[in-house]
């Protein structure tokens, strides 16, 4: 290694390995349902146990959602890839190997773009490959003190694709950002719901460290299987941590494969390169190669949804918003799509951004809940927004009909006809209230005829006061300056 910096700093280097569960009905190798939280071992087949004999045939949908995963990240779908047997021995894989793609794989290359924020430049993560690969069973642990373990079986099979990045990820604030991208692209491409709770969207994260400037990688070691954005932060922040004072008091790395454990905050091995698999892969004889010719590979260009970025550029021409609150409306697509909806019941896009972005995003974040679950359809929103621009209510009392219309799901109109909620433009109701305040004003009325016309806001805010909210403000104004040039005059 040829260290031209002479700091004794050193820097990380990440490449990632991302799994993703794909979005099909059924298994990639069997008619057997994908669901999540069946009974356990109830969605099995003699080709998901792997029993004797039984034959894999691959589902057309699951190579579809990688064609399109594969296309998003421009990377090239290769008209001819092999599946391969990768051969270990684990509790949760009956077969004994697991049917994955090795030295021919559906996709090479390709990028997963960043954007710039206010912390970070713009960047591009390449990627080596995208293949298909089928998911294994799960493990259950007893809790009670059995001296046993129990296996579920259903997510034998499950279609998966692995996308794996280039060592070109620097920090570990910068993987979550490249793993957070790929899962907005999967959702964008509904290829995937890449919900990490469900353990659909994983990965494992590949670290070494050298010294800055040193133009070869360091010894890598890969921590497996982190399931949340969190984990994956504090994981490779600490093994960054631990290689580099390894490095700096004179040791050496091992390369091996390393477990999370998220009660001792600590990374542990698992295995060693010594001890580590030799998967001895080869092809697949149950399955022919899969070709993806001309005719598929159009019809799926084409089929291609519109991405993140294409969506914001629309949003900022057609709704005349701004950048920044276009960037955070098609952050996930459901938001977009939401606001969107609304958009077909309104015509201000201004003001349906502002209430998405701040009313709407503080509820979901409030009841930590997804947009799907909201009572408040668009269309009601778009209903309560057109109450504020016809001047019916305020702003303000908007924000108490929102918060009963999420309660009860009952539409804006009922809420404010039922509450009396109507904003108060009857100038004669009005002009009796600005009497109320000024009468019990006396000593702020007199510093105001003696010039202090700043109490005038002090008066609307009375009036505002003294109706709840109701008063229309622009008139409450303009009613109360009559009345004061009259006093004043
Ligand atoms: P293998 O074939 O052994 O799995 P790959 O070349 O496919 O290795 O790399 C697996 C992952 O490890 C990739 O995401 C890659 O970017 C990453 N990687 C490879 N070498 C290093 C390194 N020295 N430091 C950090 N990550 C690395
Ligand atoms: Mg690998
Ligand atoms: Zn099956």
């Amino acid at each position: 290694m040829t260290d031209k910096n002479n700091s004794g700093e050193y820097e990380s280097v990440i490449g990632l390995e991302v799994h993703a569960q794909l979005r099909t009905k059924t298994k990639i190798f069997c008619g057997c349902k994908v669901g999540y939280g069946a009974p356990p071992n109830t969605l099995t087949c003699p080709v998901c146990l792997g029993l004797p004999g039984a034959l894999p045939v691959l589902n057309k949908k699951a190579v579809e959602c990688a064609i399109l995963m594969i296309l998003a990240v421009g990377g090239e779908v290769q008209e001819r890839s092999v599946f391969a047997r990768k051969n270990y021995f684990y509790p949760d894989l009956p077969k004994g190997y697991q049917i994955s793609q090795y030295d021919q794989p559906l996709g090479l290359g390709g990028c997963v773009g960043l954007e710039a924020s206010d912390a970070h430049k713009a960047k591009a993560i390449r990627l080596k490959r995208i293949h298909l690969e089928e998911d294994a069973g799960k493990l259950l642990h007893s809790e009670s003190g059995e001296s046993f373990s129990r296996v579920d079986l259903n997510r034998c099979g499950v279609p998966l694709i692995e996308i794996v990045t280039e060592p070109e990820v620097l920090k570990p604030a910068e993987a979550r950002r490249c793993m957070t991208r790929v899962r907005q692209i999967l959702q964008y491409l509904d290829v995937s719901d890449a919900d990490m709770e469900k353990g659909q969207l994983r990965c494992d994260a590949n670290v070494s460290v050298r010294p800055v400037g040193a133009s070869e990688f360091g010894v890598r070691t890969e921590v497996k299987n982190l399931n949340s954005f969190r984990f994956l932060e504090k994981a490779l922040a600490f093994e960054i941590d631990r290689q580099t004072k390894l490095l700096k008091s004179g040791g050496m790395i091992e390369q091996c494969t390393m477990l999370w454990n998220e009660d001792r905050q600590t990374v542990e091995p698992m295995r060693t390169k010594e001890e580590s698999e030799d998967y001895r892969y080869f092809p697949e004889p149950d399955l022919v190669a899969l070709i993806v010719n001309d005719a598929w590979l159009k019809e799926m260009q084409a089929g291609l949804p519109e991405l993140p970025d294409e969506r914001k550029r629309r949003f900022i021409g057609q709704y005349h918003i701004h950048e920044a609150d276009a960037g955070v409306l098609t952050d996930s697509r459901e938001l977009g799509d939401y606001y969107e909806k609304v958009m077909c019941d309104f015509d201000d896009g201004k003001l349906a951004a502002n209430w998405t972005l701040t009313e709407l995003l503080r509820v979901l974040h409030e009841e930590k809940t997804g947009v799907a679950s909201l009572r408040v359809k668009p269309p009601m929103l778009a209903d309560l927004l057109g109450q504020i621009k016809s001047g019916r209510i305020s702003g303000k009392i908007a924000k108490v009909v929102f918060g009963e219309m999420l309660k009860t799901g009952r539409p804006a109109a009922e809420i404010i006809e039922h509450k009396g909620l109507t904003q108060i433009t009857d100038i004669s109701k009005l002009r009796k209230v600005i009497e109320e305040v000024l009468a019990e004003n006396d000593k702020n009325l007199r510093r105001y005829l003696s010039g202090r016309t700043g109490v005038f806001d002090y008066f609307v805010g009375q009036v505002m006061r003294k109706t709840k909210g109701m008063a229309n403000p622009e008139a409450a104004r303009k009613l109360l300056q009559e009345k004061l040039d009259e006093l004043s005059s």
